[in-house]
């Protein structure tokens, strides 16, 4: 629900990259066409947002004291408090969600649902597409899917627009003949174009969690304290209290860069009201995959304290994944290979940025005035190092950094002239005919931020280039 367009430069990089009408100027109208922003505005972050689009936008949920000193923080390091929103981002903010009235509201929500009345929507929940349908010219016609174990096909008389994700686009073009064609051929699949960039270019942003400060009492977040009844009331009857919010982030940060352009960050920050072992283990430490042992022995002591997490995650990491075929059976999921800190220079940025966090929590506004104070044992398995030094930092990042689920790239969009990509920059898929992708698959290099924003956006502006293709009327949008 994490609400974030990413920096003007993400998009301005792409169309640089050889992608034109992808600059900011050229996206954000879409931004705006999409959004009903509903949040808090002052006279200066008014004209970022979208008003009366499909997306609702919020921000006005329960929130801790100490996001408060999170704030007042970065303030004393001379960061402004921003709007999440903003293209030039440098700051800190609280979140922005894409919710209405402190409840999830997801594309089904702002778009599927308002439409499923139309004659001309067919949606068919629980199908699997096995592959795309090429004719002897290399036109895509049609699909083919499971559904209620039995196999169907349905045809198109224009496009074939394949959504699934920057795990499940790639997966169904190989399994259609389209990918890299030694692999195809290693997995038996009849090559119908060789792409070597077909689920290659995996771009995530890693992301530590484990960084932990206490706080003195009425500060920060018990997590058990969501499960009372009367919290709970609270919420179904009125909408209101601690389970309004995400029960995770609260503030982003997105500090100047420590190399390149100042202005592009190369970490966002993430500021959560608890920490990993707040919940005595029942909850937190198993939704971010962190094995017994390492909570037992790192975690416990946490155990019903009160605290914040903080720390980086990578904007635009230099290492680069893959999505690559396990079976040729389509039921059977894709190999994800994130190289995670493959490059050195991401390890560099990293440390940068969880050096920073340590820097903000250091403030008075967080360390005299909540008493935060940094939780310094040293991490199982790292203890040999120094805390004070980048190897320490690199054996903890390398520790408990995870995923946040923000897999794009694998179709990416990209100049003739570059043998990776994938669609042009009308999201056609190179060489074929009759197909586009259009999700997180075809971004060339993630954005500055989470990726559900910006993915919606490629959304709209395909639906008006899928309109103009076929001489449907669209509304301008003045560039
Ligand atoms: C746990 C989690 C938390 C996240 N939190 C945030 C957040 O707070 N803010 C944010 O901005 N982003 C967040 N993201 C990222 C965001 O959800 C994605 O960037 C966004 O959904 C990408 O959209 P997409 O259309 O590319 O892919 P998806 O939303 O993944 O849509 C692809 C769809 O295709 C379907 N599909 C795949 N293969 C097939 C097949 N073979 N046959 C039929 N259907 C298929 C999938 O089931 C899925 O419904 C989060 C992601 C996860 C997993």
């Amino acid at each position: 629900m994490f609400w974030v367009r990413g920096n003007r430069r993400d998009f301005d990089n792409w169309e640089a990259m050889g992608n034109p009408g992808w600059s900011y100027k050229h996206v954000e109208p879409y931004f705006k066409k999409l959004e009903d922003f509903r949040g808090k505005v002052n006279r200066k972050t008014k004209s970022i947002h979208g008003y009366g689009g499909p997306v609702t936008v919020e921000n006005k949920r329960w929130r801790t004291k100490v996001i408060d000193g999170f704030l007042r923080a970065g303030q004393q390091l001379g960061y402004r408090v921003v709007d999440p929103s903003d293209p030039d981002q440098i700051g800190f903010s609280v979140v922005d969600f894409s919710s209405r009235n402190a409840v999830r509201w997801s594309t089904a929500d702002a778009y599927v649902k308002p439409a499923s009345s139309r004659s001309n929507l067919h949606v068919v929940p629980n199908a699997h597409v096995t592959k795309i349908i090429f004719d002897k010219n290399k036109r895509a016609i049609g699909v083919r899917f499971q559904h209620r174990r039995q196999m169907k096909s349905v045809y198109a008389r224009r496009e074939v627009l394949l959504s699934a994700g920057a795990i499940g686009s790639p997966q169904a073009l190989m399994l259609s003949g389209v990918g890299p064609a030694a692999h195809l051929r290693q997995h038996g699949i009849k090559v119908v174009s060789d792409m070597p960039g077909v689920g290659a270019n995996l771009n995530d942003h890693p992301y530590l969690t484990g960084l932990a400060w206490t706080v003195k009492n009425g500060s920060a977040f018990h997590i058990l304290d969501t499960i009372s009844p009367v919290v709970a009331a609270e919420y179904i009857h009125h909408r209101q209290g601690r389970l309004t919010s995400a029960i995770s982030i609260e503030g982003y940060a997105w500090p100047l860069a420590g190399e390149g352009d100042p202005y592009w960050p190369e970490v966002q920050i993430g500021f959560t009201p608890f920490t990993i072992g707040n919940d005595y283990g029942l909850i937190t430490s198993h939704v971010l995959g962190i094995k017994n042992k390492l909570y037992h022995d790192y975690f416990h002591r946490l155990g019903g304290l009160e605290g914040f997490s903080m720390g980086p995650f990578l904007c635009r990491p230099k290492s680069k994944g893959s999505i690559t075929l396990k079976t040729a059976n389509p039921l059977d999921a894709p190999r994800i290979q994130t190289n995670f800190f493959d490059h050195p220079d991401d390890m560099r940025a990293f440390i940068r940025g969880m050096r920073f966090s340590k820097e903000v929590a250091s403030m008075p506004a967080l360390r005299d005035d909540f008493e935060a104070r940094f939780y310094d044992l040293p991490l199982p398995g790292c203890e040999n190092y120094d805390q004070d030094s980048d190897a320490y930092l690199e054996c903890y990042a390398r520790t408990l950094t995870g995923t946040t689920y923000h897999p794009s790239g694998t179709c990416k969009m990209g100049p003739a002239s570059d043998p990776y990509s994938v669609v042009d920059h009308t999201l056609k898929v190179r060489g074929l005919k009759g197909l586009r992708v259009i999700d997180a698959s075809i971004m060339p290099l993630v954005t500055t931020g989470n990726t559900n924003a910006p993915t919606i956006m490629i959304g709209e502006k395909a639906a008006d280039m899928i309109k103009e293709e076929w001489g449907a009327p669209v509304q301008p949008t003045g560039y």
